[in-house]
Order: C-alpha cells, then sequence, then structure tokens
C-alpha cells in the first residue's frame, strides 16, 4: 500500500485532536447521564459524510457510531454499493447519549453544532448524508422527509446534502427499507457521476457560514 498522502494525514491527525475535544466536551448537560462521548469515526476516502441523530445504548457503551442493530442495517446499505465504514465519515447531531434514548433537544443539538462545523471544516466531504429528521432539519429546517429523501439537494450554504430516513425506522417499518435501498442506489449513481473535487482551494470560508448561526 502506498503511504498516506500529506493531507490524508493531516486529516487523520485532525480527526485523533477533534475526537479528544469532543471527549472533553461539557457544552451541554447530556455528558453527565452518558457514559462517554461518540466523536464519530471513519475517513474522508469516500467524501461521504454521514449524520445520524444521537447515541444509542451500544454507542455509548463502545464509544462508536451506529454499532447496534441499526448500524447493521447501515452496513449491510454501504456493502450494497460496494462501500465499507472505514471509507465513510459517520457521526452523530449529539455526541452523548439522551437518556433512555429520548430525542435530543434543541438546546443539545445547538450545543454540539460546533463540532459538526469543525468535523465538516475538517473533511470537507462530497456530500452530507443525513439519516433521519434530526439530522435533516440542521440543513432544512422547515421540510419533511418524506418529501426530500432522496433527493440531491444545496443547503443555503450551499453544502451538497442527500436526506434519507434513518436505518433505525426501517426496522420499525419494514417499507422503509426499500426506501433506504433505492436511495443508497441513487446515492451511488450520484457518487459515480460526480468526480471527486480537489482537496485545495478553499470554497468558502467557514465563518461566512450561515448554517450554524441562530
Ligand atoms: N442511531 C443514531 O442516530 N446514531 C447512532 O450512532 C446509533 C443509532
Amino acid at each position: 500500500m502506498n503511504a498516506p498522502h500529506n493531507h490524508e494525514r493531516m486529516e487523520q491527525d485532525g480527526l485523533i485532536g477533534l475526537a479528544q475535544e469532543i471527549r472533553a466536551c461539557t457544552a451541554c448537560p447530556l455528558h453527565r447521564s452518558a457514559r462517554q462521548a461518540v466523536p464519530g469515526e471513519g475517513s474522508a476516502e469516500s467524501g461521504i459524510f454521514f449524520l445520524g441523530e444521537a447515541p444509542g445504548y451500544n454507542e455509548d457503551v463502545q464509544g462508536r457510531p451506529f454499532v447496534g442493530a441499526a448500524g447493521q442495517l447501515l452496513d449491510e446499505l454501504l456493502a450494497g454499493i460496494g462501500l465499507d465504514r472505514r471509507s465513510v465519515f459517520i457521526t452523530n447531531v449529539v455526541r452523548h447519549r439522551p437518556p433512555e434514548n429520548r430525542d435530543p433537544l434543541p438546546e443539545e443539538v445547538t450545543a454540539c453544532d460546533v463540532w459538526l462545523r469543525r468535523h465538516l471544516e475538517l473533511l470537507r466531504p462530497r456530500v452530507i448524508v443525513t439519516l433521519g429528521r434530526h439530522a435533516m432539519y440542521k440543513f432544512f429546517p422547515t421540510e419533511s422527509i418524506s418529501r426530500v429523501h432522496g433527493k440531491i439537494r444545496k443547503s443555503a450554504d450551499g453544502l451538497v446534502v442527500f436526506p434519507i430516513y434513518h436505518p433505525a425506522a426501517a426496522l420499525h417499518q419494514p417499507a422503509l427499507r426499500s426506501a433506504l435501498v433505492a436511495d443508497f442506489a441513487a446515492l451511488a449513481l450520484f457518487l459515480a457521476a460526480e468526480p471527486p473535487r480537489p482537496k485545495e482551494p478553499e470554497a468558502k470560508p467557514v465563518d461566512q457560514m450561515t448554517l450554524f448561526r441562530d
């Protein structure tokens, strides 16, 4: 195997440093009830950035995203389009498990925004795949997932976003599984048609992004 390019090395170093900062985060009360933070994992290799909702029981125990039943389905969907979780980056809208797996509160999501911004600045993905409505709301706060899933869209900040259903929803409603399979096929077509863009030139200074302002 070839030695990693410089920017890949810098990306991996940046991810390690960022994960350490996230593990030390006390910006919202969730860090008190959770066992540990789940910073996210993977690489920028494929340019795909998955954004889920929040760690559940298994993620809280292992400190890794999507390692329970929903994660197994995500792995299967990735394998269906020839991808492996190590070639994508996977994280969540909130990085600590909410008690009893309740929905994250708006103030918890806001407190965690800084980490999403930092991950996006570092990895500059080709496409952000949002899993479920909480992740979709970050980019399209007035949309409904049943309307927009499976379609590539630009956010107000010019980020390329592909909203899909959350894999956990498909575990409860089997009809959603075929929608997810179809959406992954559409994602594969998009990736095949869209050549990866060069990393170096800065497209847009992040301080001009409006996404994370209130
Ligand atoms: N569901 C999520 O949204 N994220 C995880 O990490 C696991 C399950």
